[in-house]
C-alpha cells in the first residue's frame, strides 16, 4: 500500500501520577510524552491528533508544566519531511482533550474526523473532565467535519485506516488501526484508553475517565483486536515505551 507513518514529538507534560494509575502514586511527578501522527497515504495526507500547544498550557493549566521546544512544535516536525500544513487533506481527532487536538487550527482545509459525542462533551463537560476540553481548540468558522457515531462498527477512513471505538477515557474515543502493508505489522494505537503498557497489560485504569467499566471493555476490545490481527501496540503517554520508538523523520511502514 505504501503508507509511511511518521510519529510527530510534541514535547511532554506533568500530572500526578494518580492520573495515570487511579488511586495510586499520589503526590509522585509523572511526566509523560505527547505526540501526533502524520500519515503519508497514497489517497492523502493525514494527521492524527494534533498535540497540545504550549501557550495555550501555560494560560489554561499552568500544573502541566509543559516542555515542548521549538523543534517539537506541530509546524515544526511537519516541515523536518517537507510537509507543510496547507496539504493536509485528513484530520482524525482520537478525542478531544487537549493534548489531542489543540493544533486543528493548523489545519483549516481539512476535512475533520471525530466522534459527535466529544464534540457534546468539549461544549458541556462533566465536571470532574471540565480541565480536558476548550471547544475554542476545536471547532472553526466554515469547518468541515464528519462526526462519527461508531457504536460497534469500524469505519475506514482510507484503505488500512480504520477507526473503532473506544468509550470509558472519554464518552466518544476513538482507538486507530494502520496497516501500512510490506513488512510492517498493523499498528495498534489504542490511544488513551491506556497512556502505558502497564495501563492495558495489568489492567490499571488511568484517574481520569468517564465510565470504568466501559474503559476495561475498551481495553479488552483493543487488545483482542492487536491479537487476532498480529498488530504492534503503540501506547499514548509512556516514556519508557515512548524512548523505544521511530521519531520523525524516520517512520514506519513505507
Ligand atoms: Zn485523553
Amino acid at each position: 500500500m505504501g503508507m509511511k507513518v511518521y510519529l510527530l514529538d510534541n514535547g511532554t507534560l506533568l500530572l500526578d501520577q494518580s492520573f495515570a494509575t487511579w488511586n495510586h502514586g499520589q503526590g509522585i511527578d509523572f511526566r509523560f510524552p505527547v505526540y501526533a501522527f502524520y500519515v503519508d497515504h497514497p489517497d492523502g495526507k493525514v494527521m492524527i491528533d494534533t498535540g497540545f500547544d504550549k501557550a495555550w498550557v501555560e494560560r489554561k493549566l499552568p500544573f502541566e508544566k509543559p516542555e515542548q521546544s521549538a523543534e517539537q512544535t506541530i509546524e515544526a516536525q511537519l516541515a523536518k519531511i517537507g510537509v507543510r500544513p496547507d496539504e493536509i487533506d485528513i484530520v482524525i481527532n482520537s478525542h478531544l482533550h487537549f493534548d489531542h487536538c489543540s493544533n486543528n487550527k493548523l489545519f483549516p482545509q481539512a476535512t475533520f474526523y471525530f466522534s459527535k459525542s466529544e464534540l457534546r462533551h468539549s461544549y458541556v463537560p462533566d465536571p470532574w473532565e471540565r480541565l480536558g476540553y476548550d471547544p475554542e481548540l476545536v471547532v472553526m468558522p466554515g469547518m468541515k467535519a464528519e462526526l462519527l457515531d461508531l457504536g460497534h462498527y469500524e469505519y475506514e477512513v482510507l484503505p488500512g485506516i480504520t477507526l473503532i471505538e473506544t468509550p470509558g477515557h472519554s464518552a466518544g474515543h476513538l482507538s486507530i488501526v494502520l496497516r501500512p502493508g510490506g513488512d510492517t505489522p498493523p499498528m495498534v494505537f489504542p490511544v488513551d484508553v491506556a497512556y502505558t503498557r502497564h495501563n492495558l497489560e495489568d489492567k490499571v485504569l488511568m484517574g481520569l475517565h468517564t465510565d470504568p467499566l466501559e474503559l476495561l471493555d475498551s481495553m479488552a476490545r483493543i487488545e483482542n483486536i492487536a491479537k487476532k490481527i498480529g498488530g504492534t501496540i503503540f501506547y499514548s503517554h509512556d516514556p519508557e515505551e515512548y524512548a523505544g520508538y521511530t521519531l520523525c523523520p524516520g517512520y514506519y511502514g513505507g
